[in-house]
């Protein structure tokens, strides 16, 4: 005989991918519970409120997508403002546009033409090959190092790439695999736009909006962890659907996979703009963070203080949030064990960056989100 359960579906983490899942599924019937271990809902896009300012608590979002599916639901819930990410780089005191495009040629090298730009950039280009070819004999990047040089040449590199990404990494670029980097894309127009993407903005109030939006009607629990009594949450749903760290949802049984963390150190001063901008990369080394947020940028903010965020990137450890996935040849074979674990799991469906171990963007994991609910009826 099957057992009653009090609910058709837990969901298990309240980021964007539990809160998707769960929306879908209310709505074609199914009573949900979406629990969350952390004391708010909304994962890692979950902002708190500071004079006035929506701060990133885990890391500046910017929402990005060329999806026209994703941006109406998004759009559906809250409306979204016209911030467009236009970063810029500080090395040694000297600030560049990014990403790479002809305002940061006309700051690297005065010129203003895009021929002269293409110029520099493939005489440069030309010669790490040639280097290369002298050194050891052949012209295949073997490192992130190889791989950028060949790409963009040795200013742009030095100056924009090495030094942050060895921060970011906490390791050298020519001990980083050359794939990390595929293609490092010239803009030859003096277009400071990050992303390609057809739309792009801010949650006009936030994001805790979307997430309310997401979970309108939907029973939550906050504070609730999963493993903290595992028996009890099982039991409560027909289905589950886990968008917490894979590898703990099978006890480590194959070992643990790796993530670099990012630890945020916030600021409130008592200036109505400290650095005219939302993002500000620090590309040398000497600097130890990546980056500066100053949130009130995302909204336009007028208020009287502001509030920043400098990002120290690290060596995850376990009890530190995992934030990104390393995709190395190791971690990418254990998650496949573990993933072989999953498949023949039928009442439990895993999710999100963790649960898929995964580097997702938003709309990307909003996405993913749509097309699994789309086989739930059945
Ligand atoms: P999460 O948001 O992490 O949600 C998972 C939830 O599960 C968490 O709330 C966690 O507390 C909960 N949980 C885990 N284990 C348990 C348990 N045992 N019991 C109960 N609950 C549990 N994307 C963009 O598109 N643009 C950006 O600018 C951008 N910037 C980013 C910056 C940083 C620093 C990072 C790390 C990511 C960024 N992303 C960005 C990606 C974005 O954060 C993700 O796409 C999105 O948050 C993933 O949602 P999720 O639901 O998979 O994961």
């Amino acid at each position: 005989m099957r057992m009653e359960r009090e609910y058709d579906l837990l969901v298990v983490g309240a980021g964007l991918f539990g809160a998707t899942y769960a929306c879908m599924a209310h709505r074609q019937g199914k009573k949900c519970l979406v629990i969350d271990k952390r004391p708010h809902l909304g994962g890692n896009i979950y902002c708190e409120q500071r004079e006035g300012i929506n701060v990133h608590k885990y890391g500046a979002h910017i929402f990005h997508t060329s999806n026209k599916q994703v941006w109406e639901f998004v759009n559906s819930f809250v409306p979204f403002n016209r911030y467009t990410n236009s970063p810029l780089a500080n090395y040694k005191g000297k600030l560049y546009n990014l990403p790479f495009n002809m305002n940061t040629f006309h700051q690297m090298w005065g010129i203003t033409s895009p021929a002269e730009a293409a110029a520099i950039i493939e005489e440069q280009r030309e010669k790490a090959r040639l280097q290369m070819i002298s050194h050891k004999g052949n012209d295949t990047p073997e490192n992130l190092e190889e791989q950028a040089l060949l790409l963009i040449g040795s200013d742009i590199y030095e100056r924009l790439i090495k030094e942050y990404t060895e921060k970011q990494w906490g390791r050298k670029c020519t001990e980083l695999p050359a794939f990390i980097i595929k293609r490092l894309p010239v803009r030859l127009v003096y277009d400071n736009n990050y992303f390609n993407d057809l739309h792009q903005g801010i949650p006009t109030g936030g994001y805790n909006r979307l997430i309310d939006g997401l979970l309108a009607g939907i029973e939550t629990r906050t504070g609730a962890d999963f493993f903290g009594d595992r028996n009890h949450w099982e039991g409560m749903a027909d289905k589950i659907v886990f968008t917490g760290k894979i590898d703990e949802y099978f006890d480590y049984r194959f070992g643990k996979l790796e993530y670099r963390t990012v630890r945020f150190e916030e600021e409130t001063l008592p200036v109505a703009n400290y650095q005219g901008n939302a993002v500000v990369n620090y590309t040398e080394y000497e600097v130890p963070y990546t980056r500066i947020i100053e949130h009130k940028h995302f909204e336009f903010g007028t208020q009287e203080k502001t509030v920043i965020t400098k990002e120290y990137p690290a060596t995850w450890q376990q009890g530190d949030e995992p934030y990104y996935p390393m995709n190395d040849e190791e971690n990418t074979a254990l998650f496949a064990k573990y993933r072989a674990l999953a498949d023949k799991e039928d009442r439990v469906i895993f999710g999100g960056r963790l649960g898929e171990y995964k580097y997702y963007d938003m709309h990307q994991v909003i996405r993913r989100a749509l097309e699994v609910t789309r086989g739930l009826s059945t």
